[in-house]
């Protein structure tokens, strides 16, 4: 009897814990159906903007100076017109965190399949970000630390760091070498440990390379291990470092670009010879390419996002992008995802076999532009007044394109 009861007592309160779990489970599904729907939006990958950097200058007094020397002045414009301070970038990121702006990934916005054939498809991908918060896209272009910066204030090369996180080597004005955040890459990095939900799941920038200078400051090219086709500044470097290790080289290259990789970024193609491939023919295009695959691809493990030079594009926004003869080269070549440069907010557009992305800078000549030139195509994003280095110089003729 006394059996029986304890039995039935049991089954009770079995029936009761079975139908608390169920409850509690039914709960727990409500919240994340609430929380789907009401907190988190989907955002269309065609209104997403893209903005881009490049390498930061660390000491305006330098990147910006006139001396006498006239090589060095004729360069000067361009360091005030492309180039964003340490100063300045951190205002941007600061400001569009308190804007709520969220960095995504271009692997964010399209999805990228493979058919039997091998051919890369492309389709457009939404993201579901917290209600009030605006997708965006960052890049980095010409991280290579190119001869011509030496002297300018700007980082000298990557470096792995201590921690096993890529960060930067950087020579003072009174000449001295330091270690720590001088460049765009452990400058987001710091700004993001900070505040994290600045990144949708962990997304960082994509880093745009050319090889003809090497990578990331490391002397990586064909031309420093066969002592051909150099230029001036190519022989003085050689000639001002005797113990030039070509082999060294490229495993430290290879080093900071693994380090690079699993800290979060993607590597794209800048061209190999920073080409404007709108004008080259599609010979040169074949060639550049084929020189960029050859030397930069295998000390980044490769790619298939190319960012265009100088602005341009393959092709004229009315022509059939897909059909043209350098797309269709370059498509064989492994590339689906094209940038170029375009300061309107967005510019996506998706098709079967790419994804083409205009960038917006956010550089100097923008900064200045709509400061002082009366065109302020940044403010949905920045208030240039505030972003704007109280060490850059101001003469208009600086500039003037
Ligand atoms: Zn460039």
């Amino acid at each position: 009897m006394q059996m029986k009861m304890n039995k039935q007592a049991n089954k009770r309160r079995n029936a009761v814990i079975l139908k608390t779990v169920l409850l509690a489970a039914l709960i727990v599904f409500a919240v994340a159906v609430w929380l789907v729907k009401f907190h988190f939006v989907a955002r269309s990958p065609y209104r997403v903007t893209h903005v881009f950097f490049h390498s930061l200058v660390v000491d305006p007094a330098r990147g910006f100076s006139m001396t006498d020397d006239e090589t060095w002045n004729e360069a000067t414009p361009g360091f005030c017109q492309w180039m964003t301070t340490v100063h300045e970038f951190d205002q941007i990121l600061q400001q569009l965190y308190d804007r709520g702006y969220v960095l995504v990934s271009l692997y964010d916005i399209v999805r990228i399949t493979k058919d039997e054939n091998g051919v890369a498809h492309v389709a457009p991908k939404k993201i579901y970000l917290p209600r009030g918060k605006t997708p965006f896209v960052l890049s980095i272009d010409d991280l290579s630390y190119y001869h011509s910066y030496d002297g300018r204030g700007c980082a000298t090369r990557m470096i792995v760091g201590e921690d096993g996180k890529p960060t930067c080597e950087y020579v003072d004005a009174s000449g001295q070498t330091l270690i720590g955040p001088y460049d765009c890459i452990p400058r987001l990095d710091a700004f993001l440990e900070k505040h994290p939900d600045f990144s949708y799941k962990g997304a960082k920038g994509t880093i745009a390379l050319t090889g003809y200078n090497g990578i990331f400051g490391y002397r990586t090219d064909f031309c420093y291990r066969d002592h051909v086709n150099l230029d001036e500044d190519q022989q003085a470097f050689l000639d001002a470092n005797p113990d030039f290790d070509w082999n060294a080289e490229c495993e430290a290259a290879r080093t900071v670009a693994q380090a690079i990789l699993d800290d979060g970024w993607t590597f794209a193609s800048h061209t190999w010879g920073h080409i404007r491939i709108g004008d080259a023919g599609i010979e040169w295009v074949r060639t550049d390419t084929q020189k960029w695959l050859e030397q930069v691809a295998p000390l980044i493990g490769g790619t298939d996002i190319i960012i265009f030079a100088h602005g341009q594009d393959l092709a004229s926004w009315d022509e059939d992008y897909a059909s043209t003869e350098k797309f269709q080269y370059l498509k064989s070549q492994g590339f689906s995802i094209y940038c170029n440069v375009d300061s309107s907010k967005y510019f996506v557009q998706i098709g079967d076999d790419f994804l083409r992305m205009g960038r917006r800078n956010l550089d100097g000549y923008r900064l200045y532009k709509a400061i002082y030139g009366g065109e302020d195509l940044v403010s949905d994003l920045i208030d240039a007044a505030t972003v704007f280095d109280p060490q850059r110089p101001k003469d208009p003729i600086l500039y003037q394109r």
